[in-house]
């Protein structure tokens, strides 16, 4: 089940610092200083060319050929145009390599989550990280951060070449440059702010609708379509109106700078006409700053698209960070361990889901030796599949001692732990892909002849000869080809395949018929003989054989005993009995 969790967890006032973005950039940088240095010599060669353009016209001016001067701006613009392509195909490559860092590193923690970390976050959001936080940072630093270090070397080289032309002109224009930059440098956290939103927005987008094809039947059988497309359309909305905002920002930045470089040509024009005029300037150096001050158009435009995306950057980071920063745990391993069976003790175990949640567990304490079938029952709510993952260790118990095989579960290694055990979780979940990956998900090196014996202990055999392709047939997204008592049985065998030594059995019967409820019956009864099974049982006719049955309510066990003597000792017990038509 998906837990809702109301609250976003990002914190619009923060951000994530520039040095965690340049981490990412560390493992290409050969790359990057190779493009780097592409990126200089491009701008260098585009700077060259108003001086290009300046001997053309003193050429014209004293009567020389202008054939040497023009052969020169052509060779400029020629390399400028090769290099610059080379340098920024280089930059793309790079920023693949980062995305796909990026994804590897965030998806390997992501499944290696707590458990009780993963039911506050939505799946469709945790999505929307891996794919589109993750191409934001590529925008960042290609776009970003790399064409703003080509944009600041030609930024600079054309203030010291007009520099180099007329120093009262240069201070005209970066008196206005100056001015625009500190409204650019103001209208930047806006951009920021607006940016996580509109991610989290898109996040949420992906929450949504991840809900709703998860539960996609139920959603059609609600006739709940309309009311979960607004939902979707609500959240997309949210993402257009904050990515409005982005890109309202974003445009007044762009917009500030052309005014200001227009502003500055005017005046550079105005001053330097009159000092042409008054002989301090000539035509030629006049024209040449002109086309320079053109040429602080793009490197400025950059410059502020760059800090835009950085903008852009620093908010996807933040999302992608927030994962990152969960604690992981040691992950488990694959394969089959011995199928030697282990016991399990509760002792006055106490659990709750979260500290503003209610005791689940309230001193649990029951006793399951190696071997046989135990059986848990109770009513909805008492806490049996709690029981299950505990064991797992998906949650922590906060008292009391739980033990597998006499050592405490806190003792076991992890991977350990989880491998002594085969779950079969409630609703017997069976993933895209074919029959045969399915059975072997838990234990890929299991050999044909221990699938084919898992296969006939769960009685898979008929299943398995009706397919089209035997094994090989795929049983569609979340097993949807397969019957709930198929699936059930997919996911025992699966289980069986790593020779647990202590099998989970959260069962269903509910959704089987008769002859699949026998059949699981008998598939139970036979593990039971070689590992120790425990179940829990929502149908009592499936546990009138168990060796010993734990009757659970309201947190604690009420008693423990077989099918017989609990008939004859427990009110609760001959309750549930008596509405499953058993006593008789
Ligand atoms: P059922 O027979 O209906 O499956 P159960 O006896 O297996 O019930 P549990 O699933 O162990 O009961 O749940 C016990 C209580 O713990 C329930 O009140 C449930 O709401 C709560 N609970 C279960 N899982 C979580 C979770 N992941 N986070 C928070 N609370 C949970």
């Amino acid at each position: 089940m998906t837990q809702e969790r109301p609250e976003g967890m990002v914190d619009p006032g923060e951000k994530a610092p520039i040095r965690d973005l340049l981490a990412y950039l560390r493992p290409q940088r050969g790359v990057l200083v190779i493009g780097g240095v592409l990126a200089l010599v491009g701008s260098a060669a585009a700077l060259a060319m108003p001086q290009m353009a300046q001997f053309v016209v003193e050429a014209f001016g004293s009567g020389r050929s202008i054939a040497g001067p023009l052969i020169w701006l052509t060779v400029a613009v020629l390399v400028g145009a090769v290099i610059s392509a080379g340098g920024a195909y280089l930059m793309e490559r790079t920023g693949e390599g980062v995305v796909m860092e990026a994804r590897k590193k965030l998806v390997a923690h992501m499944l290696r989550l707590k458990v009780a970390d993963v039911d506050r976050l939505k799946p469709g959001d945790l999505l929307s990280r891996v794919t589109g936080d993750t191409t934001m940072l590529r925008q960042v630093l290609t776009n970003g951060i790399v064409e703003s270090i080509g944009a600041v070397f030609t930024l600079v080289g054309a203030v010291v070449l007009m520099a180099n032309k007329d120093i009262v002109l240069l201070l005209v224009t970066l008196l206005v440059v100056v001015v625009i930059g500190g409204m650019v440098a103001l209208i930047m956290p806006k951009i920021q702010k607006a940016q996580l939103q509109a991610q989290e927005a898109v996040g949420e987008m992906g929450a949504v609708l991840d809900r709703s094809l998860q539960a996609y039947r139920t959603v059609k059988a609600s006739g709940s379509e309309e009311r979960e497309i607004a939902t979707v359309t609500e959240a997309a909305e949210q993402a257009r109106r904050r990515g409005l905002q982005v890109a309202g920002w974003g445009s007044l930045a762009g917009v500030s700078t052309w005014v200001a470089i227009q502003i500055a040509f005017v005046a550079v024009l105005a001053i330097g006409g009159a000092r042409v005029a008054s002989g301090a300037l000539d035509v030629a150096a006049l024209i040449a700053f002109l086309l320079y001050l053109f040429y602080l158009v793009a490197p400025i435009g950059q410059l502020v698209q760059g800090a835009v995306l950085l903008q852009n950057g620093l908010a996807a980071l933040k999302r992608i960070k927030e994962i990152e920063e969960l604690p992981a745990e040691e992950p488990g391993v694959p394969g089959g361990g011995t199928a030697e069976p282990v016991g399990v003790t509760f002792e006055d175990v106490v659990f709750r889901y979260g500290e503003d949640r209610p005791l689940v567990h309230n001193g649990v304490s029951f006793e399951v030796p190696p071997g046989g079938l135990t059986a848990l029952v109770g009513p909805s709510g008492a806490g049996k599949s709690t029981v299950f993952a505990l064991l797992e260790r998906f949650y922590e118990h906060q008292g009391g001692t739980i033990t597998v095989g006499g050592r405490d579960i806190r003792d076991w290694p992890l991977a350990e732990l989880r491998q002594a055990l085969g779950y079969v979780e409630q609703d017997a979940p069976v993933l895209a892909g074919t029959l045969r990956e399915n059975l072997l998900f838990a234990a890929p090196d299991a050999t044909e002849e221990e699938l084919a014996r898992a296969i006939a202990r769960t009685r898979l055999d008929d299943l398995v000869a009706r397919l089209p392709d035997g094994l090989d047939t795929p049983v569609g997204h979340r097993g949807v080809l397969l019957s709930g008592g198929e699936r059930q049985r997919v996911a025992i065998a699966r289980a069986l395949l790593r020779k647990p030594r202590l099998l989970l059995l959260d069962e269903a019967t509910s959704q089987l018929d008769a002859v699949n409820e026998l059949r699981l019956r008998e598939v139970i009864a036979e593990v039971a003989t070689e590992t120790t099974v425990l179940v829990i049982a929502h149908r009592l006719s499936t546990v009138t054989n168990a060796d010993r049955i734990v009757v659970m309510e309201g947190g604690g066990v009420r008693a423990v005993g077989t099918h017989d003597e609990l008939v004859g000792a427990d009110e609760l017990y001959r309750e549930l009995a008596a509405t499953q038509f058993l006593t008789s």
